[in-house]
């Protein structure tokens, strides 16, 4: 119908009008316009988009204005600037360059609450440990497919750029989150996904609702409040964003690694369990269903009182508490887990408290000493009905163990110690489990819909945040774990910024200098070598049953003959590594049971009884046939997670990376406090200072001449035209853009940092 489709397109028009106009700082532009002229008295529906664009366009306007003004107004050495960026924005400007400069810049940045600055490509956040009003849609806006230096360094931008390049060149990309314990990696990471999002428009609201809701529900299981950081991620996280062609976002994926599941069962002094527990106890006592879940209104749980007598008034008194329980509730929901699901991971944590409560006493006779017995036998029918089994099947499994000998199973009892120690193995099994299935049905649920676009055609940008290096006055297993996957972050980042660079120099035949850096790539080996790296030593010690950790340590000590390993006099279980951010000194206790973190067959088989579905999913799938009745202790080991990370890196590899560095600046959690020593301290061990030198001199795209005149020829050429990815199609591209600086190798064009950037923006005016 003519008159129909005349409104269809009219609305189609304005839409690109105003498409357009979010790009330009001028409302009367818009206004002006004929077309809009024509139309806007008789289009309600448009009318007020304009009004709420125009009132959006002048918040915009006016935050830029502040913001610009008080750079101006407080520093003055730059009023002659016009635009808004400034040339101490980036380290690469820097004329005097040393450890020095870099810091006296950050820190005089860090008092303006300029916390973000450039390195080149690479950004470094300083954690402001205040609520900065920088965050808003107007900002994602402000930073939406603008050139770089429009705006002072945001974190936006850097999400910016990852998402046009992944558009402009179809390429996956990956945004690499590097810094310790609360130094923002993980805020950075939320604040990429809030830009994400808002760039990867999906047509599809509710898409967007569930992607926003992933981070908060996986924290309130995999953080926890630490010494170091009150909402420390406990666990690595890789999320990957799913994007159509034209970039729509289309789903998400997150894949996890070394969930810390110790903490489950115990946490050191000052530290506190994974949130959930507490939330859901507060949420339970509030909702006054604590009798439902069997849960005591006296005291809490034994898992969740690490200060007796405090926590619990703090529990319940702490209405945040409460409330996140509330929250959580809403984001199962709003993923889209059932009403049944949910019901079933209360009772599975609540199981898990209650079965922390089991104790174990000696039953002494005269011949039997090492049998143990349940002095509190309604902990155990507690747990047992939370997890639905049966409870004398569950007492069973934790005071004895079936051995096979000869082809026999005899059942042995264990001892009160051996007692607890595997109800404390069945906590953690379970609560880590519990997580991976959670995170997996996250990713089910946020699949991309196939009739929208398949897996082949889509892109994607992943987020890796990871916990930041370990030093504390104790180190165990998992802070080696921890600082292992950091040292592979470490090494992934040299090749990225000094290795590949340097070599591709070299085979290009061109003539730029070479920037010396700290490489790690003995000591990974010394960790990750096959047979005779420190993993795999500690594996083959593991397997054997009368190994302890000094034999371990022994073991270590005589392979590991490098400067990187050493054995302190005097103190038995300890040894030291010099890692790249610093000597650690490790704790060897407990190394071996936490690595072959076994539970026992008896436990897995009660488990598998049980009437709640989903906890029966939960241990069933990596059981061996071997491992079902009462034979060897069945391993589910750590050890795989350092080479999954490897696994995960060598995947990035192909995409293009960029890097987020954060930076603690003091160790107070104080706003606008500036730490000399702390900050340089990490400053060192990241190498930003031969960063910013390389960033300085160095070429970082390095692309084929074909594919760069695939990329770029409409620049030189016309659009119908096939021009051959030869040299001097090259050059003749790169004349026409009138950029300087860059090299022409053998087979490659040199591009710096920067080009990149301006290329781009010349060819979306072309096209
Ligand atoms: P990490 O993941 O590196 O351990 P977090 O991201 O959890 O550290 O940050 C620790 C704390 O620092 C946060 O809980 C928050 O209070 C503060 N913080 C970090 N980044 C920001 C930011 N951009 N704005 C405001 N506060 C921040
Ligand atoms: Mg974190």
């Amino acid at each position: 119908h003519p008159e129909k489709w005349c409104r269809g397109f009219n609305h189609f028009i304005s839409q690109c009008l105003i498409k357009d106009f979010e790009k330009r700082p001028s409302v009367t532009h818009l206004l002006e316009h004929p077309f809009i002229k024509q139309v806007h008295g008789k289009d309600m529906s448009l009318q007020k988009q304009l009004a709420e664009l125009i009132q959006e366009q002048q918040q915009l306007g006016s935050i830029a204005k502040t913001r610009h003004e008080r750079i101006h107004t407080r520093r003055p050495y730059h009023v002659d600037r016009a635009d808004k960026y400034s040339l101490d924005d980036d380290l690469v400007n820097l004329e005097v360059l040393n450890e020095d400069t870099i810091i006296q810049q950050l820190q005089k940045r860090y008092a303006d609450l300029q916390i973000y600055t450039y390195v080149g490509d690479i950004l470094i956040a300083l954690n402001p440990f205040q609520n900065l009003s920088i965050y808003s849609p107007q900002f994602s806006r402000l930073y939406h497919g603008v050139k770089r230096s429009s705006n002072p360094p945001h974190i936006f931008a850097s999400a910016d750029a990852a998402y046009q390049s992944m558009v402009t060149f179809s390429k996956d990309q990956c945004i690499i989150i590097s810094g310790e314990s609360g130094a923002g990696k993980t805020e950075s990471a939320h604040l990429i996904v809030q830009h994400l999002t808002f760039l990867g428009k999906a047509n599809n609201r509710a898409l967007r609702e569930k992607i926003l809701q992933v981070n908060p529900l996986v924290e309130a299981f995999g953080n926890a409040c630490t010494a170091i950081n009150d909402n420390s991620s406990r666990f690595g996280k890789y999320l990957e964003m799913m994007f159509t062609p034209t970039g729509a976002v289309m789903g998400a994926k997150i894949s996890e690694y070394l969930l810390e599941k110790s903490r489950v069962v115990k946490q050191a002094v000052g530290e506190k369990n994974f949130h959930i527990f507490y939330y859901i106890y507060a949420g339970l006592y509030h909702q006054k269903k604590l009798s439902e879940y069997r849960l005591p209104d006296k005291k809490p749980p034994r898992y969740i009182d690490n200060e007796t007598g405090r926590v619990m008034h703090d529990i319940v008194t702490k209405d945040s508490y409460g409330r996140q329980f509330e929250a959580i509730q809403h984001c199962f929901r709003i993923i889209g887990f059932t009403d049944e699901e949910v019901y079933s991971v209360y009772r599975i944590l609540t199981g898990i408290l209650n079965t922390g409560n089991i104790e174990f006493a000696a039953i002494s006779s005269q011949h039997q000493t090492d049998k143990s017995e349940v002095p509190n036998p309604e902990a155990l029918d507690n747990a047992a009905a939370l997890l639905s089994i049966g409870s004398e099947e569950l007492q069973e499994a934790l005071t004895s163990h079936c051995v096979v000998t000869r082809g026999e199973t005899i059942i042995r009892t264990n001892t009160v110690d051996k007692a607890a120690d595997v109800r404390d193995a069945m906590s953690k099994a379970l609560y880590s489990r519990l997580f991976s299935w959670i995170v997996n049905r996250i990713n089910t649920l946020l699949q991309p819909d196939k009739n929208i676009c398949s897996a082949e055609n889509g892109m994607n940008v992943g987020i890796l945040d990871i916990f930041g290096f370990e030093n504390f006055t104790r180190n165990s297993f998992e802070q080696l774990c921890i600082n292992i996957a950091n040292e592979q972050i470490q090494f992934y980042f040299n090749q990225h910024i000094f290795a590949l660079e340097q070599m591709e120099y070299q085979s290009e035949g061109i003539d730029a200098t070479a920037v010396e850096y700290e490489d790690n790539r003995p000591l990974l080996d010394m960790f990750l070598q096959k047979p005779m790296g420190l993993l795999s030593l500690l594996d083959e010690e593991s397997r054997f049953p009368q190994a302890t950790d000094l034999t371990l340590v022994d073991k270590f000590e005589d392979n590991l003959r490098c400067k990187y390993f050493w054995r302190p006099k005097g103190v038995e279980l300890s040894f030291g590594i010099q890692h790249y951010a610093g000597k650690v000194l490790y704790d060897a206790s407990a190394f071996l049971e936490k690595n072959r973190d076994t539970l026992p067959a008896d436990v897995v088989v009660v488990l598998r009884t049980s009437e709640n579905k989903l906890l029966q999913q939960l241990f069933s799938s990596p059981l061996t046939k071997t491992g079902m009745f009462c034979t060897a202790l069945l391993t589910f080991s750590l050890l795989q997670l350092p080479y999954s990370l490897m696994d995960l890196l060598s995947k990035m590899v192909v995409g293009q990376p960029h890097f987020i560095r954060c930076i603690k600046p003091n160790d107070d959690r104080e706003a606008l406090m500036f730490s000399h020593e702390r900050v340089l301290l990490q400053l060192r061990y990241t190498g930003i200072l031969e960063t910013v030198k390389i960033r300085q001199k160095g070429y970082s795209h390095r692309i084929l001449f074909e594919e760069f005149v695939k990329r770029y020829y409409y620049l030189a050429f016309k659009a119908h035209e096939t021009p051959l990815g030869s040299r001097e199609n090259c050059l003749a591209i790169l004349e026409k853009s009138k950029l300087d600086n860059w090299i022409l190798g053998k087979t490659k064009v040199f591009l710096k940092y920067y080009h990149i950037e301006q290329l781009n923006l010349f060819l979306r005016e072309v096209i």
